[in-house]
């Protein structure tokens, strides 16, 4: 059984699947690992340790997406797919409600593909959530950057020339992301407010030293696995009055919120910028998803009254060397759950595999995904 590692195409991307640590492993147990020519140089990993931990190096990147029976990926190029020889399995970020016309190529070319967004949020498969494994490096991250943009000290300081006072965070959504900036913004010595949608995470906000901020709503908003549902109209304008006064009083405002498959919620308004202090900093997590801040822009740093709105692009990219190490990590346990006695094991009454697997056999399996692409269809006649 051949397991390969493609190197990263995508403009920006400098994670890798496997890290050599990880390639061991899986060649302890009996499986071959191909690595491609340099696929890990930009996160640090050199093709020397890949040999070293028992890779074979491949310096022809169409000859290893051929050979390939299970191809591991961060990223997949739509264009590479045709490569995969029918049967292949691959395992990547496929983002197929974002990207269902992938989905649709990856079933058409018969490749068996796994989602690893798709993996279920549960204990069980805790070791293979590469989502979580990535949104901690996220927001770890943006806290740094917003460090660094502020002008001014985080941690309350007494000095010779006088005390100098802490600064305050304000973390919206805190699920793995946020809870992940509370913690680094209060070791930097911040003093931070939380809030969430999700009541249940009021604890886990408080045991990282942070004040939730309660938002009263008449309305469930928690889906099916755990996470946040869409909100209505009057929920939204809610939890606007209510947070508008500590995004006001904030120095600092990291913003995380995600609704899957939808659109971020916006929380943060104009008019909620246009009141906060002149040098004040937003860091907006969601903005590849349309922003929480209506002065987002992806990718951009945007100054609106003296406040700077940041919308970083692919954070856990930007510490490539332990967001692969993780990600490597998810990708193997994932690997050695599905592969026993050196084949691949299809069985789709386990919950991991059966809601992570999207495309088998020709056919798009997860009815989510069908109705992401039922919708692009529609979409696209009617630009036509
Ligand atoms: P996410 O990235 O989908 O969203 C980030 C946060 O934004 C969430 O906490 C969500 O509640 C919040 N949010 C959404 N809409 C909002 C709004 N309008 N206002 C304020 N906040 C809003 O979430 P995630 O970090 O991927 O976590 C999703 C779920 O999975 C959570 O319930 C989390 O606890 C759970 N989870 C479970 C495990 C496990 O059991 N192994 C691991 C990781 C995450």
């Amino acid at each position: 059984m051949k397991i390969a590692v493609a190197k990263e195409v995508e403009v920006g991307e400098r994670r890798v699947a496997l890290v050599p640590e990880t390639v061991a492993r899986l060649v302890k147990q009996g499986l071959e690992v191909l690595v491609e020519a340099g696929a890990g140089e930009q996160s640090f990993f050199y093709d020397a340790a890949y040999e070293a931990a028992g890779a074979r190096i491949v310096t022809d990147p169409d000859s290893l997406w051929r050979e390939a029976d299970i191809l591991l990926k961060v990223e997949v190029p739509q264009e590479r797919v045709d490569l995969l020889r029918e049967g292949a399995v691959i395992v990547g970020f496929l983002n197929p409600l974002g990207q269902p016309d992938l989905a649709q190529r990856l079933a058409e070319r018969r490749v068996t593909a796994f989602s690893i967004e798709m993996i279920p949020r549960t204990s069980r498969a805790q070791s293979m959530d590469a989502l979580s494994s990535q949104a901690s490096v996220a927001g770890y991250k943006a806290v740094l950057i917003a460090a660094a943009t502020l002008p001014k000290y985080f941690p309350m300081l007494t000095t010779a020339a006088g005390t100098i006072a802490p600064a305050k965070v304000f973390v919206m959504g805190a699920g793995v992301a946020g809870l992940q900036a509370i913690a680094t913004a209060r070791r930097l010595g911040a003093v931070v407010e939380a809030f969430d949608i999700r009541p249940a995470v009021k604890e886990e906000v408080q045991s990282l030293g942070a004040k939730f901020v309660e938002v009263q709503l008449q309305e469930e908003t928690v889906a099916a696995g755990g996470y946040a549902k869409e909100v209505s109209e009057a929920a939204k304008q809610r939890t606007q009055e209510v947070v508008a006064e500590h995004v006001k009083q904030a120095d600092v405002v990291i913003t995380t919120a995600q609704v899957p498959g939808k659109r971020a919620p916006l929380l943060v308004t104009e008019e909620m910028v246009a009141q906060m202090k002149p040098g004040s900093v937003i860091v907006d997590l969601a903005a590849e998803q349309g922003g929480n801040c209506a002065c987002t822009e992806a990718g951009k740093d945007v100054q609106w009254n003296g406040v700077t709105i940041i919308g970083p692009i692919n954070l856990p990219s930007s510490m490539p060397v332990h967001a692969s190490q993780l990600y490597a990590k998810n990708l193997t346990t994932f690997v050695q759950y599905l592969v026993k006695d050196n084949a691949v094991q299809l069985n789709f009454e386990d919950d991991i595999i059966s809601a992570a697997c999207i495309t088998h056999a020709g056919e798009i399996r997860n009815q989510r995904v069908r109705d992401a692409l039922a919708t692009l269809n529609t979409q696209q006649s009617a630009v036509s």
